[in-house]
């Protein structure tokens, strides 16, 4: 089947405005279709982040991301933990998400480089709720331990896509089982901690895939699941092979509701971490 590639008028997004928005984009630089909800706050004013730790450069190379990939990126900023902790807690921040490339050439991965930032940015900032993105440690738990115990809120890690799609749409080193053990590890060590994880449609999933995709999560505890469109970053990655419509995402957010998932937020324009303050805050962790 030819994929089809024009873009529907469901993914065509407004230009962000704001004050936070543009404190925020002074210091940073940032490509998702939601920038303006997270920065300014959206209609309830809660102000995300999302910061990307350890480098641009991976040592994956995953067939969806923009990510640079290098097979020896540049050794870590010593100086990073305190530089960003510090950084953070001014800009009026409700809610940060620290993510990274994966450092597969770092004996633990980065994670106490992760765990550091953490602790120093909640001693600054106590206030700030910290969900970390992290990458599956090549399925070394202890380094997903370490980052589980250092304070943070919320535990997240993207299974991305479908199990039957995983080797075709990640990095051949990442795989929907060892994904899934990272997840299950956080609650089986720290049961108080939020776990989430994210699945992109559109890139030749069948309804069944992501059906058992959501109930394998369930079984895990997963707590949140985000779901949204995979758009193509360049023509040098993969093809979306479909628009999913929004009737269809609202049909996965009453599944996710149905199969008992404490959030689900299921769109065409849902990214990761979107909205993810508003809702921890107004709904579980306060
Ligand atoms: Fe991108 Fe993460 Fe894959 Fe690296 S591991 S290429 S940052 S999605």
């Amino acid at each position: 089947r030819k994929p089809y590639q024009r873009l529907p008028e469901w993914l065509k997004t407004k230009v962000p405005v704001g004050a936070n928005y543009a404190r925020i984009k002074s210091d940073l630089q940032a490509r998702c279709p939601n920038i303006g909800d997270c920065w300014g706050g959206g209609e309830h004013k809660t102000a995300t982040a999302t910061i990307m730790l350890m480098g641009d450069e991976c040592t994956r190379g995953c067939r969806f991301c923009s990510v640079k990939t290098s097979k020896t990126p540049k050794p870590l900023d010593v100086n990073e933990p305190e530089n960003v902790s510090q950084a953070i807690s001014k800009w009026g921040l409700d809610y940060v998400v620290l993510t990274s490339v994966d450092r597969d050439d770092i004996p633990d991965g980065g994670s106490e480089h992760f765990a550091k930032t953490i602790r120093l940015l909640k001693l600054k900032a106590p206030q700030i709720l910290v969900e970390c993105l992290t990458g599956d440690f090549k399925g070394d738990l202890e380094c997903v331990a370490r980052v589980a115990y250092s304070g943070l809120d919320v535990y997240a890690h993207n299974i991305e896509t479908v199990e039957a799609l995983t080797p075709y749409v990640r990095d051949r080193r990442a795989t929907f089982r060892q994904s899934l053990k990272v997840l299950e590890h956080v609650k089986k060590i720290k049961p108080n901690l939020i776990t989430k994880t994210s699945i992109m449609l559109g890139v030749g999933e069948t309804e069944e895939e992501i059906m058992d995709a959501l109930k394998e999560l369930r079984n895990i505890n997963v707590d949140c699941v985000t779901i949204g469109q995979y758009m193509r970053p360049t023509k040098r990655h993969m093809k979306v092979h479909e628009y999913i419509t929004p009737e269809k995402f609202n049909y996965w957010s009453e599944v996710g509701n149905h199969l008992g998932f404490l959030y689900i937020a299921s769109g065409p324009l849902v990214r990761s971490s979107y909205k993810a303050g508003e809702f921890f805050i107004g709904n579980i962790l306060k």
